[in-house]
Parts: structure tokens; sequence; C-alpha cells
């Protein structure tokens, strides 16, 4: 009971890309450079272990974003072609590819460091993919019809690359939806859809995380415009609940999301955010203890998976690191309790 795992993403080490930054350009290239992701892939896997995670992930080491890492591996998406678009509602502007054509895969994305991750340990293994909504906001369409024309496409994709992680032995797959957060109604209109498109036959565990974002100065601000109650979860989860995803990642660290939201998750295992990515203070077990107790009172400890808030890609190593030491070791106090 009460097995820990991560959101997904890790700092990479220094042999890999600069570290601190989001989108860091990587700091090899050919050969060296694939070879490079497959060893920071099994150092994160092994790492995380250490720490005491019992589901780990791939860390996000062989993508330079965790959208666009699934991005570079499509046909019809023109990364010469960028426009400046405002994206997750205007929330920052970023310089996004065009999708130009009809969308395919040119051949597994993501296999090579999932069969590593694989490899490395025989731990439960986690693998995220973005959501579909999310893929979509963080584009410029001049191909598709509309944008949930795209989504589908882009769902019709995660779906193939999904079924090939799991015949690699991957345990669950995750889909990153922090558009969900932005854009409620859509979500409920047809962002769920889109996520059963993309889940469509797996038979591993199928997860979405939900979240306010990495520790990024942009969404700092964006959070201080939300007030002192966040209710958007309150909007997603009646659906979600109904929905064919077994496990729902969200906040509940050192955030303002009042934490009976989650009760509205009465069928699902909920990936309790334990851990705040927006700090650099380190938490300490008992801290981690309280917030998983606290969700207790709302979700059955039997479904809860101690996790994260977010993924850490931005944060120093020691910390990260520090921070995942902290979450195993505040799971084992609550489990000492139970
Ligand atoms: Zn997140």
């Amino acid at each position: 009971m009460l097995e820990t795992t991560i959101a997904g993403s890790l700092p990479k080490p220094l042999w890999l890309a600069k570290p601190g930054v989001l989108w860091a350009p990587w700091a090899l290239e050919g050969e060296a450079l694939a070879v490079a992701k497959l060893d920071a892939t099994m150092l994160s896997v092994a790492e995380q272990a250490r720490c005491g995670i019992d589901i780990v992930s791939d860390g996000e080491q062989a993508r330079q974003h965790f959208v666009h890492g699934f991005l570079v591996g499509v046909e019809g998406v023109d990364f010469n072609k960028k426009k400046r678009i405002g994206i997750r509602n205007n929330r920052y502007e970023a310089d996004c590819p065009t999708v130009v054509s009809e969308l395919r895969r040119t051949g597994p994305v993501h296999s090579a460091e999932a069969k590593a991750a694989r490899a490395a340990t025989t731990n439960k293994l986690k693998f995220t993919l973005p959501g579909p909504m999310t893929i979509i906001d963080t584009l410029a369409n001049e191909h598709y019809r509309d944008k949930v024309d795209m989504a589908m496409a882009f769902a019709r994709l995660l779906n193939e690359e999904a079924r090939e992680l799991e015949a690699v032995g991957v345990d669950v797959i995750q889909f990153d939806e922090p558009a969900f957060n932005v854009y409620m109604d859509e979500a409920v209109q047809w962002g769920i859809d889109a996520l059963h498109v993309a889940s469509e036959g797996l038979r591993s565990a199928t997860a979405v995380h939900i979240c306010y974002g990495y520790g990024i100065e942009a969404n700092i601000k964006w959070k201080e415009t939300l007030g002192q109650s966040w209710r958007q979860y309150e909007q997603v989860f009646p659906a979600l609940d109904r929905s064919r995803i077994q496990q729902v990642s969200l906040e509940c660290a050192a955030s303002k999301v009042p934490l009976e939201l989650i009760g509205l998750l009465k069928t699902k295992t909920v990936l309790v955010g334990a851990i705040d990515v927006a700090s650099d203070v380190v938490e300490t077990p008992e801290q981690v203890a309280a917030t998983i107790h606290a969700a207790t009172k709302f979700v059955d400890a039997e479904r809860i998976i101690p996790c994260t808030n977010c993924g850490m890609a931005p944060m120093a190593r020691e910390t990260a690191y520090g921070k995942l030491r902290a979450l195993a070791d505040g799971a084992a106090l609550v489990r000492k309790s139970l």
C-alpha cells in the first residue's frame, strides 16, 4: 500500500543538457547524444530506486520537453515553421511548430529509452506521454479542420506509441494534461474522449496528470491570479471519474486546491502530489506524511499513490533527489501508522 511514484520528469545530468533550464539544448549530438540519453535514463531509474521510489519513470531524460519530445517523431509537424502563439489560454508565449500536413509517426518515438529503463530495474515502470489537448495547445494548425480534429489525430498516434511501450514492458502509461486545468469545459466536452482514443485497448494501467505546471515564473504569476481557492479540478473530476482512465495524478502539496475535491474521484487511484515542485526547500518526511494523511480523509489509503505535484525537470538534481527521498520516507511513515 502507498507505493510511491513521480509525476514524470527529472533534471538531466550536466553532460546531457544545461541544468536549470526548460527546453535546454542538448550538450552532445549524433551517436554520442543517442547513447548519452540512454545512459541518463538508466541513471535516473537507478537514482529513483535508490531514493526508495516504487514505481519509477524514465525521468524524461531523452526528450527536450514533455510535449515536443513526442512531436519530433511525428511527420506533419514542421519545426522550421515556428509561430509565436499564446499557450495555456495566453499564460505565456512560445515559438511553436506548425502542423502542415497529415500527421503520421515515422516509427517508434520513445521505445529506445523505455527499453533502457525497463532493463535497468525490476520495479514497476511508468512512462509519460503528452495528452492530446495539451499537445494541440502547443502547436499552430495549418492543416486540420479544427483543433478537435487535430487532437483526435494525435490521440491515434499516441495510442500506437502507447501500445509499443506496453509491449516493451511499461506498467503504467500516463498522459500529461495540464491543459485540462485551463480549458475545463473543453476537457469535459472532448478532452476525455481524446484520452479514451489514446488509451484504447491498453492492458497496462492508464493515468492522467493534471497540474498547475512547473515552478517557472509564468506559472507562479498565473497562480497568483487564481485566488485563494483553486477549484479547477471540481469541473473536470466528476467526468473523469466516469472515464476509463484508472489513475489521476494531481497537486496537493503547498497548493491552494481544496483537498476535499479529490473526494470527487470515487473510483480512481489517486496520485497525491505530496512534493511541491515550485519550491527548492526539501520537504521533511513528516511534512510529506501530513499531506498523505490529509488526503486519506477523502480517499482510502488503498487508492492513494504518493507522488510529486508535477515534473522536476527545471530543478537542481540534489534538490530533486532530496525531495524523492523525503517522498519515500514520508510514505513509509504513513504506512507504519496505518
Ligand atoms: Zn505537471
